[in-house]
């Protein structure tokens, strides 16, 4: 199809130009050698765009045999068994495939609704935390950008509460978790490149020197990194 017309909307599609589920809906299906002359796109897979053809040139369709009907109704009753589960348990509303009832127990809307409570109560004890912590001027703060979420530590910081920075270094992480994903990348803007010639955690721990006068290293930091 070299010049054939992309649509990306169903409602810019002529009504001549139909799929073949909708040919078959009117008996009909493409002729021999009949091809596609405009795709439309597919959202879930837009690797596969469904074909439109001509109906004009659409022939119609072989009567199925009373074998064939059966044969067809359970197949695609069984296609429906394996794919549909039945409701959500969460909001008894919406239909949910079994694959994603096995994995989510809910449907989507259940499962972000879930997650942001779930945010929520985490933000809550966060803060009502900080707060308490925050009320002690001998503490400190150690801040830490990692490769990912569950990654590796690739720069660490420990400030005190009046905003001193007491140490700050790149770290070369083991690579034993991979390297930074593109996300992480993007927030702290470190590449695996920037963190090559670092130290690795526990020397970068110790270069700190920069200890106010008459305060100690807090070793408990270290250990617990
Ligand atoms: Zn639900």
């Amino acid at each position: 199809m070299p010049d054939a017309v992309h649509f990306t909307r169903w409602e810019d599609i002529p009504s001549h130009l139909q799929t073949r589920t909708q040919l078959a809906r009117q008996g009909l299906r493409p002729a021999r050698g009949q091809a596609p002359v405009a795709t439309m796109l597919n959202r879930l897979q837009p690797q596969a765009p469904y074909a439109l053809y001509e109906s004009g040139q659409a022939i119609p369709k072989r009567p199925a045999t009373p074998a064939q009907c059966a044969a067809l109704a359970t197949a695609r009753d069984r296609a429906y068994a394996q794919r549909h589960y039945g409701t959500c348990p969460m909001c008894g509303d919406t239909e949910v495939w079994r694959d994603a009832l096995a994995r989510w127990g809910q449907c989507g809307a259940c499962q972000e609704k879930e997650e942001l409570a779930q945010r929520d109560a985490d933000r809550a004890d966060a803060v009502a935390w900080a707060r308490t912590v925050l009320a002690d001027p001998q503490a400190m703060v150690l801040d830490t950008e990692t490769t990912d979420l569950y990654g590796e530590v690739i720069e660490i910081a420990v400030l005190t509460m009046a905003g001193e920075v007491l140490l700050e270094s790149l770290v070369c992480p083991t690579g034993g978790l991979g390297p930074s994903s593109p996300v992480a990348t993007e927030v702290h803007g470190l590449t695996m490149a920037d963190v090559a010639e670092a130290p690795h955690v526990c020397p970068a721990l110790r270069s700190g020197r920069s200890h106010p006068p008459g305060r100690e290293p807090d070793r408990r930091v270290e250990q617990h990194v």
